[in-house]
């Protein structure tokens, strides 16, 4: 009888605690091998098809987890740090509309040009240049093929040009406010932040886009430091 009534007690605890873990961490990080479906974006995904995640990306997924290093935004003690949420799938209305494909890194300084961006990974650049929607900004292929892309920069560091070899944690440019406009250099249309993004290119897909959040989140603590 003593036994049960322990078991009972112990029961009770357990399914207590387990209900304060889920209020306390609603969200718990999923890791970026559960990625689903809702996680990438194929624009000519055949409709049929619509709920099967295509095995090409499992590997490239493999890819990412193994290259990527550094959190694409250094650290300073003496600054405060940056922000961000799952912000994959957000509406946005510039430009028509579409889905946000990428994570939001928000500055908690609200200042262009504060924030060192460092690169991920290893890789070359392979865009550098205005984009209407991602203003300033800087595509990096990796060895293993996957595009990582950095927008609304404020400025580019010395020596970013198309074909430069970048080594995981080194500066590429510094975090800003820039796009939204066919105008080369518009800045202010919102909050200064790092809009990061991951592409691959898949053979039955074309280009597709995979959300960096979970992938963001394996990676946080790795950061670069910076005197800023
Ligand atoms: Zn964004």
């Amino acid at each position: 009888m003593k036994i049960y009534n322990l078991l009972v007690r112990l029961c009770l605890v357990c399914l207590i605690y387990g209900i304060l873990l889920d209020c306390v961490m609603p969200n718990s990080v999923k890791k970026t091998s559960e990625l689903d479906i809702k996680d990438i974006n194929i624009r000519d995904m055949n409709p049929e098809n619509k709920n099967i995640f295509p095995k090409e990306l499992i590997e490239f997924m493999e890819i990412i987890n193994k290259e990527i290093k550094y959190f694409p935004v250094a650290y300073s003690a003496k600054r405060e740090f940056v922000e961000y949420v799952n912000s994959w799938g957000y509406e946005r209305n510039y430009g028509g509309n579409r889905i946000h494909e990428g994570t939001d890194i928000m500055g908690i300084i609200n200042e262009r040009g504060i924030y060192p961006v460092v690169s991920v990974s290893d890789g070359v650049v392979e865009e550098v240049g205005w984009l209407e929607l991602g203003g300033y900004r800087i595509g990096i292929r990796s060895e293993g093929g996957i595009y990582y892309y950095y927008a609304h920069l404020y400025s580019y560091n010395k020596g970013i040009e198309k074909g430069k070899k970048v080594r995981a944690g080194e500066l590429i440019g510094y975090m800003g406010d820039s796009g939204y406009s066919k105008v080369e250099g518009t800045v202010g249309n919102f909050d200064v932040h790092l809009h990061f993004g991951i592409y691959v290119d898949t053979d039955e897909y074309g280009q597709l886009s995979i959300n960096p959040y979970y992938f963001l989140k394996s990676i946080e603590n790795n950061r670069i430091k910076y005197n800023y």
